[in-house]
């Protein structure tokens, strides 16, 4: 394939790549911008298998085979609820390719290089090896949390900002011992140490996150990821990598942006490494406050209340994708709407365990998007709310957030249903959502508590509406 077609092909995959992310930023063009995700994708793998790769076809194409099985495998087994894992141990491959590359590159003498070429060559290695180090094993050990694995509480060794910044000059320190290095044996001792303080410090990275402010590091290594693939890109000298590494990196740094926004943390802050000494608690397990003080209600009671509401407003948690509820949930609002009532979805930024992960859910159901609604744009109906249905969320409409200065989630935004008529809050106990904190709203008074796994809940209260 000569390199003009190549050319073009790059740039016209580069084109569907952000007509892909354009799709992407909107419910009802997601479907088409996967669309030229795929298509992108195919042209430039073609490209670059026919134009680009000059030998050892039966070793890629094993190779591709082996890689495309495990991927069908994955994504036909995956269940809905283990989606932000799959894509944190998918970030963590991209991770791991950029450091393969990077010490392939440097033991390729193939060409040579001298000067002032030699050493921007070298940077661009020690860099790209850097960025996939610490995305890899930040990757692998968010992965651990986000499957509870591992516990989430934060960890918080003493004098932890001073771990960081030794780790920083010692990495800032062996660039140069690299780039000075007057063998290949001894810049490729460096390079291996260099790769061992940067896993340290992605692992060390995500370990020190606490309790809520996982969101934040879910979409940081979703662009060091970008950046990962942008830096393999400059290694091998491969225009696509580096714009669709650039893409990746960037939209997830203002995702991050979004996200930072939503828990209402600095993103500078993140950026540094400088967060997460809240003392979030364990994943779900712990169970504070007794079942006892609160106002227990049955699915005929909720039934009635439904029948007699003007305005209902749904608020969907990480407990619906655990329960899997969202379709009898759509019933219900159709069923809810046929009889007059005016029903909205409200959902929170950092619902769920991964950025639209509610939206997902609820556009698989199809809940038509007009009825679904940000925390932005309804927080201010609480008042006129009838009935709020909080469905197995539980950080997201926590008051404690507004309330208790000194709570880990503390300045958080949050949705604020006790403003309403009448809360009805469905989960199957008493325990805390992923930050660990209790929630005031179960006591209030106006809050009833409908136990039970939120599939059947919902189900017994639609064959009662
Ligand atoms: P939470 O984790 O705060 O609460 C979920 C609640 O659902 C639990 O209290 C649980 O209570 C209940 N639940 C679980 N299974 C069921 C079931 N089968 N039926 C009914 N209820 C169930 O979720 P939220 O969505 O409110 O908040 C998201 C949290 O996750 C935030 O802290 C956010 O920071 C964090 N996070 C978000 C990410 C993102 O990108 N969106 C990424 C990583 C973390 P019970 O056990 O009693 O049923």
């Amino acid at each position: 394939m000569s390199e003009g077609i190549i050319t073009m092909a790059y740039i016209i995959a580069s084109i569907l790549f952000i007509l892909a992310l354009g799709g992407l930023s909107n419910q009802e063009t997601a479907r088409k911008g996967n669309y030229y995700g795929m298509a992108g994708m195919a042209i430039a793998l073609v490209a670059t298998i026919a134009g680009i790769v000059t030998g050892n076809y039966l070793l890629m194409l094993g190779c591709i085979t082996l890689g495309g099985l495990v991927g069908f495998i994955l994504a036909k087994k995956v269940e809905m609820t283990q989606m932000p894992e799959l894509v944190a141990i998918l970030h963590s491959l991209v991770g791991l390719a950029a450091i393969l590359v990077g010490f392939g590159t440097y033991l390729d003498h193939s060409v040579e290089f001298t000067g002032a070429e030699l050493t921007i060559h070298n940077v661009e290695i020690y860099l790209g090896v850097l960025i996939g180090a610490l995305t890899f094993s930040g990757s692998v050990f968010a992965y651990l949390k986000l499957s509870a694995k591992i516990g989430g509480k934060p960890l918080t060794l003493p004098g932890r900002h001073f771990f960081n910044l030794i780790l920083l000059i010692a990495a800032v320190y062996f660039l140069f011992a690299f780039i000075g290095a007057d063998s290949s044996d001894a810049g490729l001792n460096f390079l291996i140490i260099m790769t061992g303080i940067s896993l340290l410090f992605g692992i060390h990275m995500v370990m020190a996150i606490g309790g809520a402010d996982m969101p934040v590091v879910v979409s940081m290594l979703n662009s060091y990821s970008g950046w990962a693939a942008a830096a393999t890109g400059f290694m091998l000298s491969n225009d696509l990598l580096i714009v669709i590494g650039a893409l990746v990196g960037s939209s997830g740094a203002i995702l991050s942006y979004i996200m930072c926004r939503a828990m209402n943390r600095k993103f500078l802050a993140v950026i540094a490494g400088g967060f997460g000494t809240s003392s979030g608690g364990d994943s779900g397990q712990a169970s504070q406050g007794d079942a006892g003080d609160v106002q227990s209600i049955d699915a005929e009671s909720v039934a009635l209340l439904l029948n007699g509401a003007k305005k209902v407003m749904i608020l969907p948690g990480y407990g619906m994708a655990v329960a899997q509820a969202q379709h009898s949930v759509f019933e219900m609002s159709r069923k809810l709407r046929e009889q007059g009532v005016e029903v909205g979805f409200g959902i929170h930024p950092v619902a769920g365990r991964m950025p639209g992960h509610m939206n997902v859910l609820l556009a698989e159901a199809r809940v038509p998007y007009d009825i679904v609604f940000e925390m932005d744009e309804i927080n201010e109906d609480f008042p006129n709310v009838d009935v709020s249905i909080v469905i197995g969320a539980n950080d997201i409409v926590n008051p404690a957030a507004q309330e208790e200065p000194n709570s880990p989630i503390a300045g958080m935004p949050v949705l604020e249903p006790w403003l309403g008529k009448t809360t009805v809050v469905l989960k199957r106990s008493m325990a805390s959502g992923y930050a660990g904190v209790d929630n005031p709203l179960f006591y209030k008074e106006n809050t009833r508590m409908l136990f039970g796994d939120a599939k059947v809940s919902i189900d017994d209260v639609l064959k009662n509406l």
